[in-house]
Order: C-alpha cells, then structure tokens, then sequence
C-alpha cells in the first residue's frame, strides 16, 4: 500500500518514518527545497513532554486586558478582514474555561508520554545525534500569584502521573546557577526532572537521510495545489508541474494544512500563531559556556524559552497572531535578545548566530487534528495542529494516525 505524506516538517516525518516501519510504500512531499523549513526547523527545542497545558485556559480573561495592551506583552493582535482568524479567535475564547482546559491538558498529557516513548524508541533504533538532552526543566514565576496557579496546575497534572516540583528561588538557583544574578526576580519554580531538547532541524535531516535509505521517496520542491477526487476518494495529489497517486495521503503541513483542506471543503480549526527564535553560538568563549543555561528555562511572565544545543543556546518565544506573515520582525528579535541579557547578563558579548521567524499550527484547544474526518475523503488523513508542541507530539501522533492506515 502506498501512502503520501504531505509535509516534511518534523510531523511529516515522524509519519513517515512510523510508515516505512510498519512496512507501507511511502512518499513525502513539500514545497521546500529542504525538510524542516517550516515551523519545525528553528523551534524551541524542548521535548516538554509535562508542561502540555493549552494556552486556552481560564487565566486568559484576567490576562487579556494586559496581554493586549502592554508594551511588554509577548502576544501581538493584528485584526485583519479574515473571517477564519475571527472564527479561530471567537473558538479560542470559547475553549478558556476549566473543563475545556482539564480535558485537552489529560488529551495532550497522555499523547506526550505515547510521544516519548516512541521517540526514545527510534532513538534507541537509529542513534541519531542531534543534540539531545535531559536535564530538566525550570519554569520560573516572577509573581505569588502566578506561582500559586502553577502550584494547582502541578497539582492537577500530578494527578495524571507527572513528576514536578515546586521551588523557592534560591532552591532554583541551585539547580541553575547560570541564573545567580536573576534570582530577585523570581519567587519561584516549578522542575520537572524529566524534561528534555533536541535540536529539531538535525533530527529532521537524519529522518530524511535514514528514510532516503530505505526507499522513501521525497518529492522536495513540490507545492501541493489540490486534490483530485474519484468516488469520494482522493486519487491524486497535483503540484505545479506534477501530480502522485497513492492509496493513502496524510495532510501534515503545519499551518497551511487549513487552506489545503478547504480545497476539499474540510474546515480546520488551525489558524498561525507567529513566533521567533535566536541562537547564541557559545563555542568562541568559555564564559559564554558557563554563563548559558544547562537546563531548559521558561520565564513565565515573558513567555520565553531557552534550551542548550551543545555549543549553542536557543532562545524561543511571542505569540503573534498577525496572518501568514512569516518575515522576521528586528524589534521582536531585540526583546529576546535584551531577555536572555537580564536572565543571563555573561552573554552579553556572546554573537547570536541565527534569528529566524516561524507558524504555529494552532487549534483553538491546542489539541492537534489527527486521524480521519467525517466531513474528509476516506482515503485522508489528517496530522496537523500542533500549535507549540509539535516536537513534543509528533511521534506520538505519528503512531496514532500510522495505526489508522489500513
Ligand atoms: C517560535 C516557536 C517555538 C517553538 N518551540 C517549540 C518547542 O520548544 N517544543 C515543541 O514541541 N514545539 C515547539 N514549537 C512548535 C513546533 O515547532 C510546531 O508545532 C511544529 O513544527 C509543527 O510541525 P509540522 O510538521 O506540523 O509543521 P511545519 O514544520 O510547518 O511543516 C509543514 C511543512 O509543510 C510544507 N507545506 C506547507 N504547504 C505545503 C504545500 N502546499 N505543498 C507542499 N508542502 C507544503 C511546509 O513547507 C513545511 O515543510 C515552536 C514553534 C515556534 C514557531
């Protein structure tokens, strides 16, 4: 049986590397010259395979006014006279309520352990080095009260089998000393012992290279147009100079997957939310080296990550929901840039290598749409909709949409 995957972002092809094991033909296509120049490539790194809480909860409506009017804040509103971005907002707010949120957190917790288990599957398999870590991870809160809700969220996940603890700030500093001077801005922490990175654009170039070796095929280059149907089937795939036949497709394109469905007239509930990265190389200065970060940080209140890459440091965040604009904003570059100053000041000499812009696929729940449709040809599937935790999820979704080919 042969199966198309669409999308060679970090989803795709963890689709196709469950494919090919379970001994299925399998091509991928994208419009990208390479695998990974989505969404996946420059991401944030962290497996965060406990901290899966959507950011469609309750504590949204206190936030708004402040989210949507601070100077400071890391979200970015652009209205614009798109009818599914009103529709994506207007479901989003829907979803802000504790019953919603408890069952996409026990959802997502629940396909993030499937992911973990089937990503250190493969890794156990193929030894793929990619700057794997785990060291943990530390999400710091500047505020008692934001401190204390995190406490009840620890409490709840800790109900469903996550191991966390929750940490005065000196308490934090040694598990970090990398962040001694920043210790008057904290009240706390929550670690999570457990939590790991890897650097997604070379765990997507050696799933391409393992993939290429077995015979799958990869059509890079390649800008999906539409869907031709034959008996309430998908028959072809048709691109700007060529068109594949398959038995199966699987849409995974990440934020595009929604436009590509409504060719089909299938609504996803997906809508971009932009986000940026940097990368400090830290290999030209020892001091660089001791003064990142071993283990993964989240600041809460700015909403930024950071995650170490062997001799780099990437450093992840905002929330714009500005359209499919994916072109890097410098002020947005400079606001990470000045945050990895005040949390980590010995990098203030430390070059940053790479910046770079990407879109989240967000679902107004945060859970990802995956598997089949009633409103969808047969014959395809859907793994789409990640939003923030694309890495984390794939290979979990992966399995589960792999498991619906037959
Ligand atoms: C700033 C930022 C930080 C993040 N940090 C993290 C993190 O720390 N941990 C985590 O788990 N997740 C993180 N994420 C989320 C994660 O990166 C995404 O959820 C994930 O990359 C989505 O993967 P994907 O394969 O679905 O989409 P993509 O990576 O976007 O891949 C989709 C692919 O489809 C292709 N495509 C699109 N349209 C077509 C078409 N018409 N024809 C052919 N090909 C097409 C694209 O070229 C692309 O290669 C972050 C995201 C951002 C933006």
């Amino acid at each position: 049986m042969h199966v198309c995957v669409l999308g060679a972002g970090i989803v795709g092809l963890s689709t196709a590397y469950e494919l090919n094991q379970r001994g299925f033909k399998v091509t991928v296509i994208d419009r990208a010259d390479q695998v990974g120049s989505g969404a996946s490539g420059h991401n944030g790194a962290q497996l965060s395979y406990s901290y899966v809480q959507p950011l469609a909860d309750p504590s949204i409506w206190s936030q708004l006014p402040e989210l949507l009017f601070s100077p400071q804040s890391p979200l970015k509103w652009r209205p614009r006279l798109d009818y599914q971005q009103w529709l994506w907002l207007l479901s989003f707010l829907r979803a802000c309520n504790r019953t919603d949120s408890a069952r996409s957190t026990a959802h997502l917790i629940a396909l993030a352990r499937l992911s973990r288990a089937s990503l250190d599957a493969m890794q156990e398999r193929e030894k793929i080095d990619c700057d794997f870590s785990n060291t943990g991870k530390l999400v710091l809160y500047s505020s008692t009260k934001t401190f204390s809700a995190a406490k009840k969220q620890m409490r709840l996940q800790a109900s469903m089998g996550c191991e966390q603890q929750a940490l005065e700030s000196f308490k934090c500093i040694q598990i970090e000393p990398a962040l001694a001077q920043y210790q008057n801005q904290i009240v706390g922490g929550i670690y999570t012992a457990s939590e790991c990175a890897i650097d997604t654009l070379k765990l997507c170039t050696s799933l391409e290279n393992i993939l290429r070796a077995r015979g799958v095929q990869f059509v890079l280059g390649h800008d999906v147009l539409r869907f031709t149907l034959s008996g309430g089937r998908v028959r072809e795939v048709v691109t700007k100079s060529d068109s594949m036949e398959a038995d199966f497709f699987i849409l995974a394109c990440g934020s595009a997957s929604a436009r590509l469905a409504r060719s089909v007239s299938v609504q996803l509930p997906i809508y971009p939310i932009k986000g940026y990265s940097i990368t400090f190389d830290l290999s030209q200065s020892d001091i660089a080296q001791f003064a990142a970060p071993q283990v993964n940080i989240t600041d809460s209140s700015k909403k930024i990550v950071f995650a170490r890459l062997g001799q780099r440091l990437r450093v992840a965040g905002m929330a714009e929901i500005v359209g499919y604009d994916a072109s890097i904003d410098r002020h947005a570059v400079a606001k990470l840039i000045a945050t990895t100053h005040d949390l980590f000041p010995g990098l203030k000499a430390c070059p940053v290598s790479q910046a770079w812009a990407g879109l989240r696929p967000a679902t107004p729940t945060g859970v990802p749409v995956i598997g089949k449709r009633a409103d969808a040809p047969e014959n395809l599937l859907f793994n789409t909709g990640h939003g923030g935790l694309g890495l984390t999820l794939a290979f979990g979704s992966a399995v589960q949409v792999a498991s619906m080919v037959h």
